[in-house]
């Protein structure tokens, strides 16, 4: 399957990915942690991506779609992947249209994971990433609204959406039953 995860900052995407990738032996995408892996090897791409990460904001396009460009070349993409995290715009999420056009493939399913801002904060909070302060989990929940909600209309016609709050493994099973393999 070919999925994309949607849903704000800290509602559990990418430990949902985590799980799906294993059950649907696909790739788990994530941009976020392609990011922090660059940045760890200190490439340029990460040092560039450090400050928009650092303050919350969203990556250039040039620089996130080449990236993704690259990822979905790989050769285990093909039996599939799950997105975390890409699109996060509605002019990233015409890029991926256009990337996969090229191959000749669609996206099956985008899943709308549902919380509420005040829950995420304190998860976020808990897990004490680098960006994970109180203000720069403000200006991401209000990036989210602006730039990545209107993704939901976007992909309205293969939109799926769970209630992220709950245990771990309730969730995926509401994640599989939503995509019709419960
Ligand atoms: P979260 O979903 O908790 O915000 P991520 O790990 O997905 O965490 O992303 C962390 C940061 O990486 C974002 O705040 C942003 O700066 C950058 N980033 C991730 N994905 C994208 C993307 N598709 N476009 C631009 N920036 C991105």
């Amino acid at each position: 399957m070919r999925l994309v995860l949607v849903g704000p900052p800290g509602a559990g995407k990418g430990t949902q990915a985590e799980r799906m990738a294993e059950r649907l032996d696909v790739p788990h995408i994530s941009t976020g942690d392609l990011f922090r892996a660059n940045l760890k090897q200190e490439t340029e791409l990460g040092l560039e991506a450090k400050r928009y990460m650092d303050a919350g904001n969203l990556v250039p396009d040039e620089v996130t779609v080449g990236m993704v460009r690259d990822r979905l070349g790989d050769a285990d993409t093909e039996k599939g992947f799950i997105l975390d995290g890409f699109p996060r715009t509605t002019a990233q999420a015409d890029s991926l249209g256009g990337i996969l056009k090229d191959k000749g493939l669609e996206l099956d399913a985008v899943v709308q994971f549902e919380v509420d801002d005040e829950v995420v904060v304190q998860r976020l909070l808990g897990r004490g990433r680098s960006d994970d302060n109180e203000d720069t989990i403000r200006n991401r929940q209000q990036v989210y609204r602006d730039e990545t909600a209107p993704l939901l209309q976007y992909y309205a016609d293969r939109l799926v959406t769970v209630d992220a709050v709950g245990e771990v493994e309730e969730i995926t099973e509401r994640v599989f039953t939503a995509l019709g393999k419960g």
